[in-house]
């Protein structure tokens, strides 16, 4: 007999695990989901009360919804009171992607800057629950950073696996700061992902990539907290960018989860951006058939992933809503960024796939204009700050600046400034 209401599930291959039962994978390889014991108690009406108490369960953007999320005690959580970031009015940036209005959920306002926290939090109080000592993961930088700051806050040892040089230097700086054992593997995220899995089975260490399924748990709250800015009311889409491919699968299982227990009347679309050099689960969607890995080249750090561990729970989570993938080149992730960046906000590289998709998507007619449409945007400008320098200095190879604000220099004379500020 189980201690715990949920089950670890294979969509696969119809096996069934014990909620506790420590394990990566199903016998048959593919990733584990919770399936929750039944529809929980917790409604939209309820979680909106929770948004006056101070307490850090009731704060959190996460375990605010955690009946829906995962039933732990309070005591249990290791929280950062990650979440509750602001959904932005973007009319700017609407405008540039050709539709009436445009909101953008900035899950960059997180505590380590990405949404990754909101699948730590669940990913990191199960290992203390489980009673790990360690915790591993590999990552193109924000699941590293992530980790390595709730590893801190619980008092676990973090094993960071990197591809070495392909990683942002704000992601970089953040597992150091916090204390993580960094290793910089001679290869590209995909090889560091195969060896991070082999040694966490070899040596009892927790793996918290998003083949974790509480991770994917954590992140449904995306969706969750997205509604609930909207007063319960549901898009017409959401748009967001896809490298692993672990977080559309989350939000469309956890406003798939609403809609069966009855909380929401219908489901929204949800459209999927990748880098056209890192675009497999674009070609398999378009083909209708298996993904077939590649070599991922883009600068947008955060999705060069060729060999995305979740894309089989992707496709599934978009037939489910009736999504669709789009994939767009890095100059038009760059233009779209400029938009983003100049409208105030301020996004990494990766996040602004989301608008540069938009676009596409518009133009193509799949959205309409005047669809109510929400975009993610994933991490925060600060993320990449090398990205932004260079491309506003013009250097960044193969791409064509087309909004640049570089610095000028000037002498320090008040005639000089008055000349450079134009008279
Ligand atoms: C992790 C990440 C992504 C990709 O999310 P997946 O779940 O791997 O598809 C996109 N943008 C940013 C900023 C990320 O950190
Ligand atoms: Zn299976």
């Amino acid at each position: 007999m189980s201690t715990v209401s949920w089950t670890l599930d294979c969509a696969e291959c119809a096996a069934s695990y014990d909620g506790l039962e420590e394990r990566h994978r199903c016998e048959c390889g593919a990733p584990l989901d919770v399936r929750h014991g039944g529809a929980p108690s917790l409604s939209p009406a309820t979680a909106d009360t929770r948004l006056l108490s101070r307490r850090p369960e009731d704060r959190s953007g996460v375990w605010r919804f955690r009946e829906w999320v995962l039933p732990l005690d309070p005591a249990e959580l290791v929280t950062r009171k990650e979440g509750h970031t602001n959904l932005y009015d973007a009319p700017q940036v609407a405008a540039w992607a050709g539709v009436e209005r445009l909101l953008l959920k900035h899950e960059g306002e997180n505590p380590t800057a990405s949404f990754k926290d909101r699948g730590m939090t669940v990913a990191v109080s199960m290992a203390k629950k489980l009673g790990k000592r360690s915790v591993a993961c590999a990552s193109t930088g924000n699941t590293s950073a992530s980790m390595a700051s709730y590893a801190a806050a619980a008092g676990l040892k973090a094993y960071v696996f990197i591809p070495e040089g392909k990683v942002a230097f704000g992601k970089l700086s953040q597992a150091m700061a916090y204390g993580a054992t960094t290793l910089q593997i001679a290869g590209d995220f995909d090889r560091a992902m195969t060896l991070v899995e082999q040694l966490a089975a070899d040596e009892g260490v927790y793996l918290v990539n998003s083949v974790n399924p509480f991770r994917i748990e954590g992140q449904k709250a995306i969706g969750f907290e997205l509604l609930q800015d909207l007063e319960w009311a549901v898009p017409d889409w959401i748009v967001l960018p896809g490298g692993n491919l672990g977080n559309n699968w989350a939000i469309a299982k956890g406003l798939a989860e609403l809609y069966d227990w009855g909380f929401i009347p219908r489901l929204p679309r949800i459209a999927v951006i990748q880098a056209a050099g890192a675009n497999p689960l674009y070609t398999a969607f378009t083909q209708r058939r298996a993904l077939v890995p590649v070599v991922a080249e883009t600068l947008a750090t955060a999705i060069r992933i060729g060999n995305p561990v979740s894309w089989q729970r992707s496709l599934r989570g978009l037939a489910r809503v009736d999504g669709v993938v789009e994939q767009v080149s890095d100059q038009e992730i760059m233009d779209a960024k400029a938009e983003v960046d100049a409208a105030g906000i301020g996004a990494e590289p990766a996040s602004c796939a989301t608008v540069a998709g938009l676009k596409k998507l518009v133009a193509a007619g799949v959205i309409a204009p005047d669809a109510h449409i929400c975009g993610v945007l994933t991490g925060h400008v600060l993320k990449d700050p090398g990205t932004v320098v260079d491309y506003h200095l013009g250097k960044l190879a193969g791409i064509e600046t087309t909004r640049a604000h570089p610095p000028v220099q000037v002498e320090g004379t008040v005639e000089a400034v008055k000349r450079a500020l134009g008279g």
